[in-house]
């Protein structure tokens, strides 16, 4: 028995802070938006534990409280939030086709994606543990560098964002202990070069971490080198791990444009992407800001862009 699919003016996928940004903004334009959460309600920052740099609240929030606060904003303004999770799209003609959880086939005249984004761990078992639990081990220098100011840390990472976190850490610490696996850089020169000329980072090469000390919190890394296996104990406070963000983009590969890592595309000063009415919010499109604030931004811009598509349209 075949059912009719169920139409929607506008499906937000994704409820990070881009997607429910999307979701007030498109709520409050009367697009009655559809959210389909995905594998982890409220995105990224459910996984921690302060926010400090989010405008509008002055003692800072608990990533999950705010997620939450977002969350009761969106649904002021009667978004429809379902659990699930997409699995397919097609994108092929006017109306675009989702299905979720392989099952329901959902029919949309704009779609915004905000899918975001996860970082690459090392995968020690350590290093999991302590980033659960907020122990010293992060991603995000930017999200985190201020609570170490004064204390020495590790770095991991060889790109050209592991150089920028390392100079922006160094601002902050009075040491920062930059491992690289390989003999060399793989970041471009001019990166390379302000690392190398920051005098409180300490490059080691051929370097990887074997394993995370500390019970609640990091006392130190155990290091070792690659070339000659001989192991060195730092006492550092904190790890920050820079090898890498993936976006959570495959879903679309067949339709739209993204980059040789899978951030999505859109045309300059929008959030259109390839595809008319298909939008892109947040980590998903953004390997280089990685906020909730920036996040936060490009999910209204994209509901903007999607209302007055609709009214061109004359859809809306
Ligand atoms: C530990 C940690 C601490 C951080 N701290 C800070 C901080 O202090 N300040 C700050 O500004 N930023 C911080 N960040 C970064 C910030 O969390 C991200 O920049 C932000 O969450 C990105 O928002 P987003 O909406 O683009 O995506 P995300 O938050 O990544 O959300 C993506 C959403 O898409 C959904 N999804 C994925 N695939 C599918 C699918 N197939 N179908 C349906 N839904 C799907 C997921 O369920 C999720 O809800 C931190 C990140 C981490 C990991």
């Amino acid at each position: 028995m075949s059912t009719t699919p169920e139409h929607v003016k506008c499906l937000i996928i994704g409820s990070g802070p881009a997607g429910y940004s999307a979701a007030i903004y498109a709520a409050r334009a009367d697009l009655k938006p559809l959210m389909i959460e995905g594998p982890l309600p409220g995105g990224q920052l459910t996984q921690t534990t302060e926010v400090d740099n989010y405008p509008g609240y002055p003692k800072g929030r608990s990533g999950p409280e705010m997620m939450e606060d977002l969350k009761q904003q969106a649904l002021r303004f009667e978004t429809d939030i379902r659990n699930g999770w997409v699995t397919k799209v097609d994108f092929s003609g006017p109306v675009h086709k989702v299905w979720v959880d392989d099952t329901k086939e959902i029919h949309a005249d704009t779609v915004v994606i905000s899918t975001g984004a996860s970082a690459k761990w090392l995968g020690i078992p350590n290093e999991i543990r302590l980033r659960d639990i907020g122990g010293g081990v992060t991603a995000c220098a930017v999200c985190d560098g201020f609570f170490y100011r004064g204390q020495n840390v590790v770095l991991v990472g060889a790109g050209d964002t592991a150089c920028e976190e390392a100079t922006y850490l160094a601002k902050l610490c009075p040491k920062v202990y930059m491992f690289v696996r390989k003999e060399e850089f793989r970041a471009s020169k001019a990166m390379v070069h302000r690392v190398k000329n920051t005098p409180n980072i300490e490059v080691l090469f051929n370097t990887e971490v074997k394993d995370v000390l500390g019970d609640q919190t990091v006392t130190g890394i155990l290091a070792v080198n690659n070339k000659t296996n001989e192991e060195r104990t730092l006492e550092v406070t904190g790890l920050f791990v820079a090898i890498g963000h993936k976006p959570a983009t495959d879903i679309f590969k067949d339709w739209l444009e993204m980059d040789e890592a899978g951030y999505l595309k859109h045309k300059p000063d929008s959030t259109h992407t390839n595809i008319p009415g298909v939008y892109v919010a947040g980590d998903a499109a953004d390997k280089v800001y990685r906020q909730a604030i920036t996040s936060a931004g490009t999910g209204c811009m994209a509901a903007l862009d999607a209302e007055r598509w609709l009214a061109a349209q004359g859809k809306h």
